[in-house]
């Protein structure tokens, strides 16, 4: 049968990295996968901003774009320079998508995050 376990396994499972954050980008959840493609434990990045994946070169206007769309409640796909615990940069293939979770009202805004280390791809 199809229920909230099974759909709550299938975003754990993922194989792509799930993180979910708040208005401000603060990490709130990551699923497995996100641990294996940034080398980061859950409990090390719970709680603090997406920027910390930012390998900084990554040109400004690339993360304008992406807030602007997120800003207008549209989702946005790019590419990214990352950067992993241990220092080493990949490529991610990154989409975000504004969460609408109608019961939490005007304080529920939340962003879902997706990525993919897309570094070995031609
Ligand atoms: P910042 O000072 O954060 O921002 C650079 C520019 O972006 C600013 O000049 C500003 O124009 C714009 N900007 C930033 N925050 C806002 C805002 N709240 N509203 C409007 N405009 C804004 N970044 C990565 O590098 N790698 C990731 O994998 C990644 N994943 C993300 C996943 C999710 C779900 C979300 C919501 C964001 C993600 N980001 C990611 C973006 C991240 O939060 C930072 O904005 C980005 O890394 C740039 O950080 P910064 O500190 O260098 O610059």
């Amino acid at each position: 049968a199809f229920t909230d376990a099974v759909f709550h396994y299938a975003v754990e499972q993922s194989a792509i990295a799930i993180s979910i954050t708040d208005e401000n980008a603060t990490i709130l959840y990551v699923n497995p996968a996100f641990c294996t493609i940034t080398g980061y434990a859950a409990d090390e990045v719970v709680g603090r901003n997406q920027s910390l994946l930012s390998y900084k070169s990554t040109p400004k206007a690339v993360y304008q774009e992406l807030w602007s769309a997120l800003n207008r409640g549209r989702s946005w796909t790019g590419r990214l320079l990352n950067r992993r615990k241990d220092g080493r940069p990949y490529v991610a293939e990154l989409t975000v998508t504004p969460l609408h979770t109608p019961e939490q009202g005007d304080g529920g805004t939340h962003y879902l995050g997706m990525h993919w280390d897309a570094t070995e791809e031609h």
